[in-house]
């Protein structure tokens, strides 16, 4: 009998299920619509329509790499944040729904810078993929952006990610170790380090542990190494009214908070992710 994108499909969840994958449905869907090129909805109502032996074989592949416990969207490769499609590589953390929320609460300040100056600099240290400064660059138009990164094959993919959303004219890279190779100041300093203690990354999820880059989540053994380089040169890149926003573990919010205070800022604001963890700190200058 001629398979069917239905017969496919119950096929790749069954194996998923039978490899202890629980979003084996989902994963189906999701990695079968992605490799053929169809919404979810139409995977849906196309469901009895054939496929070729060509494309059967591409989703049964694919089906056994996540079996395998890699992540749906490293297999294809790229992902959705914010509505930007951003391509992955392997010194590229995925960009995680959590950290939409830390862009979500730096819109209204690029905004306000805007209206104030008529334009805003952000610079986003460890960009990875771009996620964070090209989603805001994507939300307010007269934003220009800085990603810097340690790896060069990072700072490729953003700005293979800058050009392919349209962004390029206004996304620059940088490579640098945190500040070290920046010149200047920003209105908004913003950053999704590593904050993972690196005694528990090895207690991570198969999908992180062995597919997000180590680089990327290692934070040294209180996981603050990051935040402490940041806070140290903050100062001296942030405009006189410029804001830091800040991703940090969910329970980091006292720590990261002192940090941040002994080196002259205050807490503004602070966010919460999709699960109710802390997982966004917004920082001034402390002034008044
Ligand atoms: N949110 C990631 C995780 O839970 C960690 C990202 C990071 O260290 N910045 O695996």
């Amino acid at each position: 009998m001629a398979e069917t994108l239905d017969s496919i499909l119950a096929e790749s969840r069954d194996r998923l299920r039978a490899a202890g994958i629980e979003s084996a449905a989902l994963d189906a869907r999701h990695l079968i619509s992605g490799l053929l090129g169809l919404s979810l909805a139409v995977l849906m109502v196309r469901g009895g329509e054939p496929i070729s032996a060509t494309n059967a074989q591409r989703i049964r592949a694919a089906v056994a790499r996540r079996a395998a416990r890699e992540p749906v969207y490293r297999i294809l490769g790229e992902r959705e944040f914010f509505g930007l499609r951003l391509k992955l590589s392997k010194e590229t953390l995925e960009p995680r729904p959590d950290t939409e929320t830390l862009v979500d609460c730096l819109i209204p300040h690029v905004r306000r810078v805007v209206a104030r100056k008529g334009s805003c600099r952000i610079i986003d240290l460890g960009t990875g993929t771009g996620a964070i400064c090209l989603a805001l660059l994507d939300a307010v138009l007269e934003a220009r952006g800085l990603g810097t990164d340690i790896s060069e094959d990072a700072l490729a993919t953003a700005l293979e990610n800058a050009q392919r959303n349209g962004l390029a004219e206004r996304f620059e890279a940088l490579r640098s170790n945190w500040f070290e190779a920046v010149e200047g100041r920003f209105d908004v300093i913003v950053s999704n380090p590593p904050y993972i203690r690196s005694k528990v990354l090895e207690e991570l999820e198969p999908e992180v542990r062995l597919h997000d880059p180590a680089a990327a989540l290692d934070g040294g053994d209180d996981g603050l190494d990051a935040y402490r380089a940041i806070a140290l040169h903050a100062d001296r890149h942030l405009e006189t009214d410029g804001v830091i926003g800040l991703e940090i573990g969910f329970d980091q919010k006292q720590a990261v908070t002192a940090l941040f205070e002994a080196q002259g800022f205050r807490l503004r604001g602070s966010a919460k992710d999709l699960g109710g963890n802390d997982r966004v700190l917004v920082f001034k200058r402390d002034v008044e």
